[in-house]
């Protein structure tokens, strides 16, 4: 086999301060703000695909900090104030993924966001009024308005939707291109000196006594007979920052994560599409959006949860058929339209929503478990990350 040149060895594989497994969003972020407070810290980050291949360029873009009927479902869940972190967390992470970038790199647009609530949901007016009375007092501490959601039921005749019998609104939301935040945010990184290699997955790794030696794959392939072997190199790191998300069980076999496929798909151009923004149905398991004058749609995990538990990245007859019912009869009623384009991307749960961020040992941390609404919450993921890490 042949060996790492002296340059290669002095270089690319050169022993760093830190190195982050996985690009996405939260790797991306953690480096940025590892850099931001000491400039001098040599950072890699190894990306095991050609691009970043979990969540954060497979999502549906939404600039959103929670519907109403989620956030009031995690109240129940995980109690009032993790639920306020949470939003505020996402709310405080928007604002400066728009400071950091500005809209137009980003294509972030603010068209507001909708819950829709169907007549076969059933909901009771009045309770459902006083949730949302509540939920506003609690929230006007972390976005400074009266009002975060309001029922505008008027707009539902409006945006075309059949089967629906409330609406309510929050006009802070907003949507973006993930692809584009994704590569502006790699540019950024790399133009702070951070090293991004792809390719590269971390296949394991092992304590030594003043860091840690990583496994990935050696990138000069020996033919043995027909046969090309790959065989693995190691390199060293004073600091393993993991950001995995989904796939954290590989190297951290005891956390508390398991893959959650998201399944989407996306119209044709639909002639005088009647609405503009980012929309959410039963608890956020089915969103959809305008994408210049189509549909992206996705969502519906919640009919299959244990087929939707896996790291495969494909997409499924049932749940795809499931997310078409739902836009012929509930979002594009009557309206003519063909599926151009599917995709699926994996998300990371857990028996609890908060991320985990932490220390696993002396030189190795994680942060990973992003669940479904991990785009707004990155950027602060990264500066705790920076904050925790030496
Ligand atoms: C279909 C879908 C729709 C979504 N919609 C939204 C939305 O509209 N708004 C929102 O806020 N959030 C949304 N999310 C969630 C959001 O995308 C995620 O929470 C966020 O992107 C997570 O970022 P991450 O960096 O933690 O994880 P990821 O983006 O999954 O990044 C982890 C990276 O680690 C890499 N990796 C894995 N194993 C290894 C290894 N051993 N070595 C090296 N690299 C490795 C992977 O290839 C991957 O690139 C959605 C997710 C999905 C799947």
């Amino acid at each position: 086999m042949a060996g790492l040149s002296i340059w290669e060895k002095e270089s690319f594989f050169a022993p760093r301060d830190i190195v982050i497994a996985g690009s996405g969003l939260v790797g991306l972020w953690s480096a940025y703000f590892l850099k931001k407070k000491n400039p001098a810290l040599s950072i890699a980050i190894l990306e095991r695909g050609m691009i970043p291949t979990g969540a954060s360029t497979r999502n549906a873009g939404f600039a959103c900090f929670g519907s109403a009927t989620e956030l009031i479902a995690d109240t129940m869940t995980l109690g009032e104030d993790p639920m306020l972190e949470l939003v505020e967390m996402r709310y405080k992470g928007l604002k400066k993924i728009r400071k950091i970038f500005g809209n137009k790199a980003i294509s972030y647009e603010r068209y507001g966001g909708y819950e829709l609530i169907s007549e076969q949901q059933g909901m009771d007016m009045d309770i459902l009024r006083s949730n949302i009375d509540r939920l506003n007092r609690k929230m006007k501490k972390i976005v400074k308005k009266e009002k975060t959601f309001r029922l505008n039921d008027d707009k539902i005749k409006e945006f075309g939707f059949a089967g629906i019998q409330h609406l309510i609104e929050n006009p802070m939301e907003g949507q973006l291109h993930s692809g584009k935040l994704c590569l502006a945010l790699l540019k950024e990184v790399q133009s702070m000196g951070v090293l991004v290699l792809n390719n590269s997955p971390i296949e394991g790794f092992d304590k030594v006594s003043d860091g840690v030696l990583l496994k990935t794959h050696n990138p000069f392939i020996r033919s043995s007979g027909s046969q090309p072997a790959v065989e693995s190199l190691s390199f060293f790191a004073n600091q393993l920052l993991i950001c995995t998300n989904a796939f954290a069980r590989q190297l951290l076999p005891d956390l508390d994560v398991q893959p959650a496929r998201g399944q989407v798909l996306v119209t044709s151009p639909i002639e005088g599409l009647p609405f503009r923004g980012s929309f959410h149905f039963d608890e956020g398991f089915y969103y959809f959006r305008d994408l210049g004058g189509r549909v992206l749609l996705g969502g519906a995990r919640n009919k299959d949860f244990e087929g939707e538990q896996t790291y495969e990245q494909a997409v499924t007859d049932p749940i795809q058929q499931e997310l078409e019912r739902f836009l012929r009869d509930t979002v594009l009623p009557g309206k003519q339209f063909s599926i151009e384009q599917r995709w699926s991307g994996t998300m990371a749960m857990g028996k609890e929503k908060m991320p985990v961020v932490q220390a696993v040992d002396n030189n190795i941390f994680c942060a990973v478990r992003m669940s479904g609404m991990g785009v707004a919450l990155a950027p602060m993921i990264g500066e705790k990350v920076a904050g925790l890490m030496r």
